[in-house]
Parts: structure tokens; C-alpha cells; sequence
């Protein structure tokens, strides 16, 4: 017992299945069960197992799911040596224009993928631009920098070095200026002096009062 945990692992270590599925809309690459399963093939079979997989549905509170099972099988030991991995996907709901055995082949799908996905530990992260993708090391997602703007135009406050040669950075500047606004909301120079001098412009000219 255990050599077809060894040969799992070896075929683990090897893997390098690519995603060569585009989904245009999500932008992203990804894997399909096939993918999985043309890239494992080799492996398998240099270690003497086959991979089986199968699926059946299942009802679990009231909703239909379909579980599917991926099994590593020592070709020679049979069923008594075999590493398994098993995951579940919820039928979705009925679409216009899908009939019943479709949907239940979009279940399967994911299924079967994701019990291979499970065996084999490949990661199923959505990689936003292709190439091959062996797990780690991959940059997290960039996050859009904060931006301070006035609370009046919008205008962003940029990096600024003062008079006295100190630097300020949007955010500072933004604390600043929420700081000495009198309903604490941040404004750009321009719209602080607009609020404090609401008639704008230089002196109302004496005019006939
Ligand atoms: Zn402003």
C-alpha cells in the first residue's frame, strides 16, 4: 500500500498543464478537463496508471448535483491502489435555449475538472495573461492606487514640494485640507477659497446699494 502515492506524487511534481482556454469576456486564461487530462496522459503512463473518471448525480438539500471522481489507478493493483479525489458542481439553473442533457454537461465538466484539478494539485487561479502557469510566485493583483481628490471638482491632489521644500503627498495634503475645512471634507486650493469667499472674485465693486 502507499507506491501509488509515490506515483502520484511523481506525476504531481512533472505536471505542467497549461491553460490553453480563453474566456474573452473575464479576460483570463484557464483550463478545460481536457487540457488537464491531454497534459497528465503522458504521465500516467510512464508511472503505470490510468486515470479514471466518472460522475453521477447526486441530490443534496433539495438541489441536483453532479459529482464527479478522478481516481489514479495502479494499472497492475487495480482498484485496491488508487488515489482519489472527488468534487461536487450545482446544476445550473435552466437557461433559454439549453435543454436538460447540456446542462448537465456543463456540470459534469466542471466537475470532472475540478476532481482532476484536485488530484493532480493544480491551482485554478485565473491568470490574466497566458503562458504557461505552474502555481506560485505569480504577482498579486494590482490594486488601483487610492486617489484623493477635492471633495468640490474632483481634481486629484498630486505630489507637491511646498515653499520650504517639504514634500506632500496627495494624502497628506488631503488630511490637510479635510483638517481645516469647516465641514472636514478635502478641497483643492481653488474650491477652499471659492467656499470662503463665496462671492468670488476681487471686492464686489461699491456699486449703487
Ligand atoms: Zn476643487
Amino acid at each position: 500500500m502507499g507506491a501509488i502515492y509515490a506515483k502520484l506524487a511523481a506525476i504531481q511534481a512533472e505536471l505542467k498543464a497549461p491553460k490553453n482556454q480563453f474566456n474573452s469576456f473575464g479576460k483570463y486564461n484557464y483550463r478545460s478537463c481536457e487540457d488537464i487530462l491531454e497534459a497528465v496522459k503522458p504521465l500516467t503512463k510512464a508511472q503505470g496508471c490510468a486515470v479514471v473518471l466518472s460522475d453521477e448525480a447526486v441530490a443534496i438539500d433539495g438541489w441536483h448535483y453532479i459529482k464527479a471522481t478522478a481516481r489514479l489507478v495502479d494499472m497492475l493493483e487495480g482498484e485496491n491502489e488508487s488515489a482519489i479525489a472527488v468534487s461536487y458542481a450545482r446544476e445550473p439553473e435552466m437557461k433559454k435555449g439549453m435543454d436538460t442533457s447540456q446542462i448537465t454537461g456543463t456540470a459534469s465538466s466542471y466537475a470532472r475538472k475540478y476532481a482532476l484539478s484536485g488530484l493532480f494539485a493544480l491551482d485554478d487561479t485565473k491568470d490574466a495573461d497566458s503562458q504557461d502557469n505552474s502555481s506560485e510566485g505569480k504577482p498579486a493583483q494590482k490594486q488601483p492606487a487610492k486617489t484623493y481628490c477635492c471633495a468640490d471638482c474632483g481634481k486629484p491632489f498630486v505630489n507637491i514640494t511646498d515653499r520650504t521644500g517639504h514634500a506632500w503627498t496627495p494624502a497628506q495634503q488631503y488630511d490637510a485640507a479635510a483638517s481645516v475645512s469647516p465641514d472636514g471634507k478635502a478641497r483643492c486650493r481653488a474650491c477652499r477659497e471659492k467656499l470662503e469667499h463665496p462671492a468670488s472674485g476681487p471686492e464686489q465693486g461699491g456699486g449703487n446699494g
